[in-house]
């Protein structure tokens, strides 16, 4: 097998996964609830773009050093108790399902692994929301939000995050239902797959 068509396994593994993410199941995905509403609709509308939200170089990288980092820890995992790997978690909220898969999941805590190349403005306010929604999805007092930065060197960062309260968590969902505000965060619209053809678009000229 040549080094080209190992290459080509991979992104294909990872572009069919991304796919599968994109059928219309009706849930919605906790990382929605953590960015602009618009996004959730405009994902079902422009399926081809949407490929491109979960898939491109920047985040083939990230997924490869989170799996890597995933695969430790599940052989970690094997030897403690109550350790969970890539928890899947479901439940209703307000007539919404919500879907994810948290990172780590512990007897007391939930754990989120983010990577990044940078430790500018961590932790970011989004990554802070999904580990809280994580930690109450899970019923669990906390949640750790681990960055691991890939520069010239590899670092890595822990926050403690309290789990998100009951009443946030119905706000967000009425948010997304109201596809109010969009965008969540003024960043946002300048590195949006759909900012072509969104009808709210906020692009700041930087
Ligand atoms: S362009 Fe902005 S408002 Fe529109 S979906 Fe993207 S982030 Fe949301």
């Amino acid at each position: 097998m040549s080094v080209r068509s190992v290459f080509d396994l991979i992104v294909n593994y990872y572009v069919s996964d991304s796919l599968n993410r994109l059928k219309d199941n009706g849930h919605v995905y906790v990382t929605e609830l953590v960015s602009c509403p618009m996004k959730h609709y405009l994902r079902k509308r422009y399926p081809t773009l949407a490929l491109q939200l979960n898939f491109n170089e920047k985040i083939l990288l990230g997924k490869l050093v989170h799996e890597g980092i995933e695969s430790v820890l599940h052989k970690i995992a094997q030897l403690m108790d109550n350790v969970e790997v890539e928890a899947s978690v479901s439940k209703e909220i307000n007539g919404v399902t919500i879907v994810g898969r948290a990172d780590i999941v512990m007897s007391d805590a939930v754990i989120e692994l983010k990577t990044t190349r940078s430790t500018k403005d961590l932790p970011h306010e989004n990554h802070i929301l999904q580990a809280a929604i994580y930690a109450r999805l899970l019923d669990k007092s906390r949640a750790v939000l681990l960055y691991i930065v890939l520069n010239n060197d590899v670092r890595i960062l822990e926050y403690d995050v309290d789990p998100i309260s009951d009443e946030m968590l119905y706000q967000l969902v009425s948010e997304l239902k109201e596809k109010k505000p969009s965008p969540r965060f003024p960043w946002e619209c300048n590195y949006c797959v759909f900012k072509q053809f969104c009808p709210v678009r906020q692009i700041n000229r930087q």
